[in-house]
């Protein structure tokens, strides 16, 4: 009977899209065989995993969390999820998110929302979201129903989750892992990552899912370096930069608090903390809002009714028809928001007042971070604005949920490897979570400085 409810908990969470346990069975019973005849051992072998649902999987259904891909199976796995199952992992299933990514809370998913397992304990019992788009990972993580999934991030979606749940995670180096066989959203900033509850658990899983992949234009050929081997939360020598455009005023005061414990943690863990600027941290946002979507006009087009998923035929209609039937039932509302955002800054009469500008001000993001590095060796701020709120609270208002991501998109924008990193519990018990943001390559040392916080 505790059983069976306990069950029914999980599945009130509806953090999973399909569950797939025969597969993780089948890798714990590899496992098992391969430790009794004394075969080697994969780094991941026998460990039950999530995949979100925007990584494409073998014969297993990949929705993106839409309408527009239900039913599609792949006939091929993503280069990621591949390296999971070859270090000897099991897929549990695929995970929630917000549709093709899209969100901050996986309020836009095709499926329903998740639901955190967290509750304020202050009396407001309303089901808070857990935030996205890699709702269902940091969900079914927080929850203990499995021990590490897979998130990907184009602005903040595996550290904000990850934050509104109390759990880690990381979004590597632009190009680390590969993006071949996930589902695209906004190619120029699309990362895989890990997500898991601890920072060596991330460290783990990085080392498996990165690496050189010549379907991936822009994957890294570089070696995979040894993370999990070289962590160390000795800071000795190292100098954290605060960037103070991250505390403006009104900046929440628990998250304030956070980030000055934050500090003090990384002291004493041996680094020396200084302050810098990233002058051009307000225009990160509108930034991020005219590039991402772009992306996603161009790389959605392919949902034509003709390729992928669902196509709807009205009786007697001719292509054009097609497409706009398909493509009206196959989207929810947030996706077709983007797209026209994405087409009309694109288009010919605004390309240059908004995309062409956008771009410039993507390298002068970059370049602050440039300059900022020579100064210190990471930089420490919070994950997000607040802690999780109530789901509904944000779903009209596209710009307050837009808002959600001001402290993820400027390391997005620029390509840098960025952590979550629990910082404590508010007042009301709540998660919020500490980001740590490196050089480009150095995972290492923001894994490190994750560690000591932890
Ligand atoms: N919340 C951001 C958005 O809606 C980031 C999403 C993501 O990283 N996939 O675009």
């Amino acid at each position: 009977e505790g059983f069976n409810a306990n069950v029914a908990a999980a599945k009130a969470l509806n953090a999973f899209i399909v569950e797939t346990p025969e597969k993780a069975l089948a890798a714990a019973d590899a496992a098992d065989k391969a430790r009794a005849a004394g075969e080697p051992l994969g780094a991941l072998s026998g460990v039950p995993i999530g995949m979100k649902d925007l990584f494409c999987t073998e014969g297993t259904q990949t929705t993106a969390a839409s309408h527009m891909l239900e039913g599609f199976v792949p006939t091929y796995e993503s280069t990621v999820s591949g390296k999971l199952w070859s270090a000897g992992a099991g897929m549990l299933g695929k995970l929630n998110l917000d549709q093709f990514a899209m969100g901050s809370s996986n309020e836009t998913s095709y499926f329903g929302n998740v639901i955190s397992p967290w509750r304020r304990n202050d009396g407001g019992n309303a089901a808070l979201a857990p935030g996205g788009s890699s709702g269902g990972s940091s969900s079914a993580i927080s929850a203990r129903l499995c021990p590490a999934a897979t998130g990907t991030d184009t602005g903040g979606s595996i550290r904000q989750p990850a934050a509104f749940t109390g759990i880690s995670g990381i979004k590597p180096t632009y190009g680390r892992c590969s993006r071949w066989g996930i589902v695209a959203f906004a190619s120029s900033l699309d990362q895989a990552g890990p997500m898991a509850r601890t920072v060596r658990d991330n460290a783990i899983l990085l080392e498996v899912m990165s690496g050189f992949d010549p379907r991936d234009s822009t994957s890294l050929d570089l070696p995979v370096p040894q993370w999990e081997a070289n962590l160390s939360s000795d800071l000795k020598g190292k100098t954290v930069g605060i960037p103070k455009e991250y505390r403006p005023d009104g900046l929440n005061a628990e998250i304030s608090a956070m980030w000055d414990r934050g500090i003090e943690w990384l002291k004493d863990a041996g680094a020396q903390v200084v302050e810098v600027s990233l002058p051009h941290t307000k225009y990160a946002l509108p930034t991020y809002y005219i590039i991402a979507p772009a992306e996603a006009s161009s790389n959605l087009a392919r949902y034509d009714g003709v390729r992928y998923g669902q196509r709807d035929l009205p009786d007697g209609a001719g292509l054009q028809d097609m497409y706009a039937a398909t493509r009206a039932a196959g989207f929810g509302p947030e996706v077709k928001r983007r797209i026209m955002i994405g087409t009309y800054v694109l288009s010919a009469g605004f390309y240059d007042a908004y995309y062409t500008q956008a771009q410039k001000v993507r390298a002068l993001i970059a370049r602050d971070f440039e300059l900022a590095f020579e100064k210190c060796d990471l930089l420490l701020t919070p994950t997000a604005p607040s802690a999780a709120f109530a789901l509904g609270e944000k779903q009209a208002d596209p710009l307050a949920m837009y808002l959600n991501d001001v402290f993820t998109v400027p390391a997005s924008l620029a390509g840098l490897p960025a952590m979550a990193v629990p910082g404590g519990l508010d007042s009301a018990g709540l998660p919020i979570g500490l980001q740590v943001i490196g050089k480009a390559l150095d995972e290492q040392t923001v894994l490190n400085a994750s560690l000591a916080i932890e």
